[in-house]
């Protein structure tokens, strides 16, 4: 190889392997480009591995081929590696894309969908050009991608873009490797692409000007985007605000916002260098921001909501809609509170009938369901949803990965599933509440649908240790494959591990709603000593009543009850049968939850009695918090493992709200003396176990004021602080910390 390889008179071949997100994204022809640029021979080609190529020429134009490679790579490629070889010259000197080499499974065949590129977007509005306000222009850099894939290899069949035939224009894009538009997919133009239509009571030319006129006059309009529809009206408008509110049955619940440009989010929302950043990114999140005082948005968009989401537009019809109407858009999910969003026309048009008064369609199919992910940048970065523009983008997991390919069916509410293949972890699309029956058929389907795509046939199956979870039913009824259960608050432990590439042993406080524990009862308020494998739980919550079972966590007043009660103080005369209940443990099992005792607090101090949406009352209580307020309660900590008491703390707030004490004192006192609690115990089961790292996640931890300060604490103490930042700390994480901790046991 050696002397068959020795370059001669200056003249090199090398053969070079790219590995990462290399295909579907532009790579070839971009290689193609920056070869012919540079004088260069050669082919380049996709095949298992990722790309393959090979260049020859002068020792100094391969140099700088070598140089350019990975840096100047197209926007949605990932390189990860570049590995280099020296060949014997052939003498070849033009330069081709060959054929690719199949067999095997890709490791990146589906990228996340992607937000309008420039490119695009400067054609979208230039009057010269044929895709002049097409709404459906696209290239290799952005559009649809995950929500439009109907199997592999990814390749127009095998995509709701099936049925549209390109034209002679298009087609010649398609094939010629120069242009930004080869091998785009979904690749379309108004001469022979998808096309917008206005249904409802009106006669348009023009439907987005129709669209934009009817949303000046107050009306709702059902908008079809990439993952599903969304529903629409003037953020400013009161009474269409009020409308939409009341028509979607959705009491409470914050509506995501839609500027139409980054400094329009500016006058909603304080931002800084991460947030716009984030929102400006090609994945387009939903961005949760301190709201803005005198922000131009209706009461009801987000009654006091201290936070708003915001998004910037990210399919062309989106910017045409935007930059037409002028002024900031609710884009809410279209569904009726708890259901899942729709995305099929004629389901839509039928489910949305009394909510919409128009709809704006068009006829590219959406395959997969897709919510919008919702994420907050500052002080740090937290994903509270994951699901269009990350999904299905691999996340990796640490040491040699899965030794066999594995499905993790993750939890019960936010649902996500995940599957596993050696280092590589393909974390599903946020799925929703299994109960429903509606979402339940996504994950089934969506199973189906990854397994195919990532080529992945599980071997293991890992699932909740709760008995009663539809995601557990589900693996426990499929043959031929080995089960592992793993208790919930170690998947959040681990989940957080993994997604650092760390794997412990760690602290971890996992603070959320319910969860099944290993001695059956409802854990949620959990200190545990943690590696990937296993798990010792350190410390917990004082456990108390759950009086009523599920009903309590509808109802935080029970909770309230059942903590009166555990600190032997009289509840009101109203609220006694329940205390009685609470005393009795009839139908009341022991829960450790601190999503739990943060509900309790919240209707103690007057704030929310009863919930419409899972974690209302908490987020309330936050929301609620008085700054000025320097305060806290007595709590205490004792025995092994670790007991967090806070009877005296609720001795204390019952005194507070007797004494007419304010709510926002009191949800600040409280916040403060959790916070402290917690730095406290975590502090002290580092040391006791020789560890300097602590773990903080769990739905609870989604508490920003309450995340900072245990951080802050926590980093003071000079303990290393890990939080989850790429999945949710919720039960959306879950799978893949199931996924982790089953590919880290022998
Ligand atoms: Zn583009
Ligand atoms: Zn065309
Ligand atoms: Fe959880």
């Amino acid at each position: 190889m050696t002397a068959l390889g020795a370059p001669s008179r200056g003249r090199r071949r090398t053969r070079v392997r790219v590995t990462g997100t290399v295909q579907g994204v532009g790579f070839r022809p971009y290689v193609y480009r920056l070869a012919g640029e540079l004088g260069l021979g050669g082919y380049v080609l996709n095949d298992t591995h990722g790309v393959l190529l090979e260049v020859e020429g002068g020792a100094g134009a391969v140099d700088a081929f070598l140089a350019r490679l990975g840096p100047d790579a197209p926007p949605l490629a990932v390189v990860e590696r570049v590995l280099a070889e020296e060949r014997a010259t052939t003498g070849q000197a033009d330069f081709t894309i060959r054929p690719s080499l199949g067999g095997g499974a890709p490791d990146a065949p589906v990228t996340p969908d992607t937000a309008t590129c420039p490119g695009c977007l400067r054609e979208l509005f230039d009057p010269a050009d044929r895709r002049y306000r097409y709404p459906f222009i696209n290239c290799t850099n952005c559009g649809p991608r995950f929500t439009i894939i109907r199997g592999v290899p990814y390749d127009r069949p095998k995509t709701t873009m099936a049925s549209f035939t390109m034209c002679v224009a298009c087609q010649a894009e398609y094939e010629d490797p120069t242009d930004r538009r080869f091998h785009a997919q979904p690749n379309a133009c108004p001469v022979c692409g998808p096309s917008l239509r206005l249904v409802g009571d009106v006669i348009a030319d023009d439907p987005i000007a129709a669209t934009v006129t009817a949303l000046r006059a107050g009306a709702i309009v059902a908008i079809k985007g990439i993952g599903g529809y969304h529903l629409a009206c003037q953020a400013d408008d009161e009474l269409a605000a009020a409308a939409l509110r009341a028509r979607k049955h959705r009491e409470d619940k914050p509506f995501a916002l839609m500027a139409p440009s980054l400094a329009g989010a500016e006058s909603l929302v304080a931002l800084d260098e991460r947030a716009r950043d984030l929102l400006s990114s090609p994945a387009r999140p939903i961005v949760l921001a301190p709201r803005r005082s005198g922000a131009p948005v209706a009461t009801a968009v987000a009654p006091g909501a201290r936070e708003l989401g915001v998004m910037l537009p990210y399919s062309p019809l989106h910017h045409l809609l935007l930059a037409d109407a002028g002024t900031t858009l609710v884009l809410t999910s279209a569904n009726l509170s708890d259901e899942p969003i729709a995305y099929r026309d004629d389901d839509a048009l039928e489910r949305l009938a009394g909510i919409a008064d128009l709809f704006l369609v068009h006829d590219r199919p959406i395959e997969t369901r897709t919510d919008d992910s919702v994420v907050r940048a500052a002080p740090r970065r937290m994903v509270v949803r994951r699901s269009r523009g990350y999904v299905p983008g691999a996340l990796s997991l640490p040491g040699a990965g899965a030794p066999r390919p594995l499905l993790a069916c993750g939890a019960e509410l936010k649902n996500t599933f995940c599957l596993a293949r050696g280092e590589r972890a393909w974390v599903s699309h946020h799925i929703g509440d299994l109960e429903n029956y509606e979402t339940l058929r996504s994950f089934t389907e969506g199973i189906e649908h990854f397994s195919r795509l990532f080529a992945v046939e599980p071997e293991v199956v890992v699932h909740d240790l709760h008995p009663e979870y539809l995601s557990t039913k589900y693996a426990f009824e499929l043959d031929g494959v080995e089960l592992v259960g793993v208790q919930h608050h170690h998947a959040h432990l681990a989940a957080c591990l993994a997604e650092h590439g760390e794997a412990g042993p760690a602290i971890g406080a996992i603070f959320d709603g319910t969860g099944y524990g290993l001695d059956g009862s409802v854990w949620g308020g959990e200190i545990l000593l943690g590696s990937l494998g296993d798990f010792t739980r350190v410390g917990h919550l004082l456990p108390v009543r759950l009086p009523g079972g599920t009903q309590a966590v509808r109802e935080p007043w029970r909770m309230a009850c059942s903590w009166l009660v555990a600190g032997a103080v009289e509840p009101p005369a109203a609220w006694r049968p329940i205390a009685e209940l609470a005393r009795s443990g009839l139908a009341s099992p022991w829960t450790t939850s601190m999503g739990r005792l943060f509900d309790a607090v919240a209707a103690l101090a007057g704030i929310r009695a009863e919930i419409n949406y899972e974690g209302q009352a908490a987020i309330e209580l936050e929301a609620a918090c008085d700054f000025s307020e320097r305060g806290s309660y007595p709590i205490v900590l004792t025995g092994e493992p670790l007991v967090i008491d806070p009877r005296e703390t609720i001795r204390a707030i019952a005194a507070d709200v007797a004494a007419g004490e304010s709510p926002g004192a009191i949800a600040r006192r409280f916040h403060r003396t959790i916070a402290t609690a917690t730095v406290e115990a975590c502090v002290r089961l580092a040391a006791a176990h020789a560890t300097e790292v602590v773990v903080l996640s769990g739905g609870v931890f989604q508490n920003r004021m309450l995340l900072e300060s245990v951080a802050g604490g926590l980093a003071a103490a000079g303990l290393r602080v890990l939080t989850p930042e790429r999945l949710p700390a919720g039960d959306g994480g879950i799978s893949y910390g199931q996924a982790a901790v089953a590919a880290a046991r022998p």
